[in-house]
Parts: C-alpha cells; sequence; structure tokens
C-alpha cells in the first residue's frame, strides 16, 4: 500500500527546498521499503498567475485526498499589491481551513553547531527544546472587523470547543515529551483569556493530572523566553500570541532556515511547511537553506504517517550534517556556505553513514 503526499511548491525558494525535501524522503522511503507517492499542485502567487486564484480547487481536492501536505512558501514582490482582491496567502488560510486544521506546532530546538547564529547568549540555549502550540483558527484574526473615519475595531472570540481542541492536542504531545504544559493568555485583561485559563484549568484535572500545567501571562512569556527558555517543554497559546511568540521563539535556532512547522486537526492528515517565508532576495539562485523543510518532513512522517523511526532517523541526519558543519549561507560564518542541493546531499550522506547503523543496532 502506498501513502501519498501532495507537494505544493508555491513561490520564491519554495520548489528548491520542497525538491530538496523530497530527495531525502525518497531515500528513507526506499531504505525502510515504503511506496511514497508525490502529486503536486499549485499554490499562492504562481496559482493566481496559472488558474487566477491561490488555492485552485484541483489544489484543494488534491490534499484532501493525500495522507499529508508538504508546503514550499507562498507569496513575493509580484503579488504583493495589499488592495489586490486575491493575494498568495489567503490560499494559505483556505487550506487550512478547507483541511481542517487547528494546531499550529512549531518545535524549536537549537542546534548545538548552529549556537553562534542566534542573538541569544549560547550558555542560555544548551539544551532548550520547546514545542509551541497555536491555536489557528480563532481569536481576532478572525472576529468581526470595523472601521470608520475616527476609529476601527477587532473582535477576539473563542469557543470552548474551539480552547478544548487545541489544549487536548498540546496535553497529548507533552505526554510524548517532557509532561509539563505552560498555558499562555492574558487573563488579567482579557474576557478570552479568562475562558482560555477556565477551560485549560478543566482539562488538565479531569484528563489528563499527569502533566503539569502552568499558566503565564503573555508579557511573562515573551521575557522568560528569552531569559530561561530551557524551562519550557510544551507552550500553548491562542492565535495572535502563538504568532507572536513563534517568531520570538524562532531567534532562539538562529536561523528561519531552521525551524519546521507542522499544522494538525483532529486526523492524521497534516500540513507541513518549513517556518520562512518565500525569501524573494535569495530566491532561484540555489543557496536556500533546506533544513527547515527536511524537518518538516520528519514531523510530517512522525504525525501523519506513523512512521516514527524514519522521522528520528532524518532528524539525526540532520543533526549529523550540521555537526558536519553543512552549513548554507546563512549559517555559515561570512555567509560563505554550501548550496541547497549540496545541503540535502550531506543529509543523504549521513543517513547512510549514522541511521541506517543506528537502525540496525536498535
Ligand atoms: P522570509 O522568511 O521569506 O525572509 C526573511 C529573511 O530570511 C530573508 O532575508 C531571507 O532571505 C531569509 N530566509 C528565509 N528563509 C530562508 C532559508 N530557507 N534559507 C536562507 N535564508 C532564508 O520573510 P519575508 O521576507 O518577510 O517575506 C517574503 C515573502 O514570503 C512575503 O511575500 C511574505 O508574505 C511571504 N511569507 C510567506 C510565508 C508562508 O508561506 N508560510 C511565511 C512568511 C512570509
Amino acid at each position: 500500500m502506498h501513502s501519498e503526499i501532495a507537494v505544493l511548491p508555491g513561490d520564491g525558494i519554495g520548489p528548491e527546498v520542497t525538491a530538496a525535501a523530497i530527495k531525502v524522503l525518497r531515500k528513507v522511503a526506499d531504505r525502510h521499503g515504503h511506496d511514497l507517492v508525490f502529486n503536486e499542485y499549485d499554490i499562492g502567487g504562481i496559482a493566481i498567475d496559472r488558474h487566477g486564484e491561490p488555492l485552485p480547487a484541483a489544489t484543494l481536492a488534491g490534499c484532501q485526498r493525500a495522507d499529508a501536505v508538504l508546503l514550499g512558501a507562498v507569496g513575493g514582490p509580484k503579488w504583493s499589491d495589499p488592495n489586490a482582491k486575491v493575494r498568495p496567502e489567503q490560499g494559505l488560510l483556505a487550506l487550512r481551513k478547507g483541511l481542517g486544521l487547528f494546531a499550529n506546532l512549531r518545535p524549536v530546538r537549537p542546534h548545538p553547531a548552529a549556537l553562534n547564529a542566534s542573538p541569544i547568549k549560547p550558555h542560555l540555549l544548551t539544551g532548550v527544546d520547546i514545542l509551541v502550540v497555536r491555536e489557528l483558527t480563532g481569536g481576532i484574526y478572525f472576529g468581526d472587523k470595523t472601521r470608520d473615519a475616527d476609529s476601527a475595531s477587532d473582535l477576539c472570540r473563542y469557543t470552548v470547543e474551539e480552547i478544548e481542541r487545541v489544549v487536548r492536542s498540546s496535553f497529548r504531545l507533552a505526554r510524548q515529551r517532557r509532561g509539563f504544559v505552560a498555558s499562555v493568555d492574558k487573563a488579567n485583561v482579557l474576557e478570552t483569556s479568562r475562558l482560555w485559563r477556565d477551560v485549560t484549568s478543566r482539562i488538565a484535572r479531569e484528563e489528563f493530572p499527569d502533566v503539569r500545567l502552568e499558566h503565564v501571562l503573555v508579557d511573562s512569556m515573551a521575557m522568560h523566553l528569552l531569559s530561561k527558555p530551557r524551562e519550557f517543554d510544551v507552550i500553548v497559546t491562542e492565535n495572535m500570541f502563538g504568532d507572536i511568540l513563534t517568531d520570538e521563539a524562532s531567534m532562539l535556532a538562529g536561523s528561519l532556515g531552521l525551524l519546521p512547522s507542522a499544522s494538525l486537526g483532529d486526523g492524521k492528515r497534516g500540513l507541513y511547511e518549513p517556518i520562512h517565508g518565500s525569501a524573494p532576495d535569495i530566491a532561484g539562485k540555489g543557496i536556500a537553506n533546506p533544513y527547515a523543510t527536511i524537518l518538516s518532513c520528519a514531523m510530517l512522517l512522525r504525525h501523519s504517517l506513523g512512521w516514527e523511526d524514519e522521522a528520528a532517523c532524518i532528524e539525526r541526519a540532520v543533526d549529523a550534517a550540521l555537526n558536519a558543519q553543512a552549513f548554507t549561507n546563512d549559517l555559515a560564518p561570512g555567509g560563505r556556505g554550501i548550496s541547497t542541493t549540496a545541503a540535502a546531499e550531506a543529509v543523504i550522506a549521513q543517513l547512510e553513514e549514522h541511521c541506517y547503523v543506528a537502525d540496525l543496532r536498535d
């Protein structure tokens, strides 16, 4: 039986990093005797150019049929007019909705070989291993908006069900990790945060008594993420706080090019993508860092296909490639790094040299 992956390369460096990551996926699948089928579809700017819309029906249908979706990035200067009727990022929002995805997972694990790429002092980063879970469907981004000549408003709304499902996901994930959830809100000011805190406390008490829960105000968390990041395991929060905190947390890892993400719903199907954008400034040059996309593929194997060994194998190979200083420009001192393809080849070489031996020993 085969597993099907819908591939949406998108714009800018998207096609370069997805092509590199697929090479790694093919290698891992071959080695473990799995049959993976890749079907490519348009999304974002390229879909606007070719089909007049950022998420063509064939793309959504292909993703809904697939076991998992791998996305590069969308957007770029060509489609950046804020007054345009159709914009690339609408494709991404519609895709998340169409697939029923509500939890965005962003692991942040600064790599020992890349600590100097972070603006944070290395001694604060050693041993940091955080999973931020951001709610994706509710909150102020989706509430009613008003605007008149001298005022504007955005409504922040959450339902109990929206909070329950993302909080449950984060407790389940904490159980597979170090068993600690920090729930972030602004309960001293916001009513939606007070509801968030009540629901989270109830779920912890009734369903996850084995997981430690701490409530942290978002302003404190903004500080703690930089001053004591090692103390956190899973951090769960609402949509806008998560948007801001995940960008802050990304600085712990030094480069946007190292951070993967997954967006999950109730079932196994998920959307996997690097957290960076389409990087128009380096697109087409073959120098983009593919590690975030390769690590997103590891998340895909783990969460959507249930291939834990294969996922861990990719993660070990990326670690080994970084230990061997296989740095793209964004990581290399002086910006003299290797190409996107060479970085993917470095991971593949490490798969052969390390992971398979480790697999046999296991
Ligand atoms: P960006 O992440 O594309 O780039 C920011 C900086 O990081 C640039 O200097 C870029 O060269 C560098 N960078 C990013 N990824 C890299 C990689 N893999 N390797 C090496 N360097 C990398 O953010 P931006 O410049 O603010 O946005 C560019 C476009 O991407 C915009 O159109 C934006 O809307 C879009 N965007 C898309 C997504 C997405 O598809 N999920 C996310 C963010 C931004």
